[in-house]
């Protein structure tokens, strides 16, 4: 049977797979959600502490099911991926938040950049780049404002078509961030080959750094690991002053998690522009 992470989506009887009836529903209502336009883009922000300031957002998709309420991506993300319908929908997750950013930098906001997760199936269609060209275009957002977030798991799936893909991305001048770095299943010889610009330290080696020496080891190992190769470094899921301070003192000063803000909609990210000063 397969894994699911909602819980109760598939379960397993005599051999067989069978989806429960309710996550057929969530499917054939996926199906509808895009043209019923019940997707809401959150932002979350990630600051850089030495200047004491929000760098970028990361943009965290929102199911509003009209019954249901607030879905969480965790729910219906691996639907999506299971039914393909991750590319359209990544598709327009990519395009209404670069709008959204073109739109703060228009009206004066901090020039942060766009940090959007990319699933597998999308970094696999050839087309992606033209995608990326395409809407950067027209949204008028500069390149050099855009970040991708890959997982590990999505990249070192078919290595020469990933080599050619990035290359492609990197003469569009985007950055590229690897994204729960260090919990996929794949070697670190890719980041060599690989034309990589930022590594996230997963949230869960973050979590207990504080008391746990092995997460505090693993994190302070992929902070050198990233500045020895030339590469900026995020932590994620940072909730604790004592965090912070581990973080700092071993080197990293980019960061992102609840102690500075949750993901919130696009009127809290701008309260947060304007009242900036209290991170
Ligand atoms: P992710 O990309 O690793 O995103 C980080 C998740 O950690 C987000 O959960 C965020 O709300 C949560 N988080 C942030 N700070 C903290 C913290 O301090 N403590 C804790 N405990 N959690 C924190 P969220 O928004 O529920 O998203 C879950 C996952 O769904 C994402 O994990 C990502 O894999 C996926 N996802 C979300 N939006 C998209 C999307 O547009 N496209 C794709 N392909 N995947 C997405
Ligand atoms: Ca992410
Ligand atoms: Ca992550
Ligand atoms: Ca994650």
């Amino acid at each position: 049977a397969k894994e699911s992470s909602g819980g109760n989506y598939c379960f397993y009887e005599s051999g067989m797979d069978f989806k429960s009836l309710d996550s057929i529903r969530l499917e054939s209502d996926l199906n509808k959600a895009l043209q019923n336009d019940e997707f809401v883009i959150f932002y979350q922000p990630q600051v850089d502490l030495q200047n004491k300031e929000i760098v970028g957002v990361e943009a965290l998709l929102r199911w509003n099911h009209p019954t249901r309420g607030m879905i969480s991506p965790l729910e219906f993300i691996p639907i999506a991926e299971e039914t393909g319908l991750i590319v359209p929908i990544g598709e327009w997750v990519l395009k209404n938040a670069c709008k959204q950013i073109k739109e703060w930098h228009d009206k004066g906001f901090p020039r942060v950049y766009l940090s959007v997760n990319i699933a597998a199936q999308q970094f696999n269609q050839k087309t992606l780049s033209s995608l990326i060209q395409q809407t950067l275009h027209e949204t008028g957002l500069s390149s050099e404002f855009l970040v991708l977030e890959l997982t590990e798991n999505a990249i070192i799936q078919e290595t020469a078509s990933t080599l050619c893909i990035m290359k492609k991305l990197k003469e569009l001048g985007i950055r590229i961030a690897i994204d729960d770095f260090g919990t996929g299943y794949s070697s670190l010889g890719y980041l060599k080959n690989f034309p990589i610009d930022i590594l996230k330290i997963d949230q869960t080696f973050v979590q207990d750094i504080v008391q746990d020496k092995n997460n505090a080891a693993i994190t302070n190992t992929i902070i050198s690991l990233a500045q020895n190769l030339n590469l900026n470094v995020i932590a994620e899921g940072v909730e604790t002053h004592e965090q912070i301070n581990f973080l700092l003192s071993n080197g990293c000063s980019f960061m992102q998690g609840y102690y500075f803000s949750p993901p919130v909609c696009k009127e809290e990210v701008e309260n947060l522009f304007l009242s900036s000063k209290k991170i």
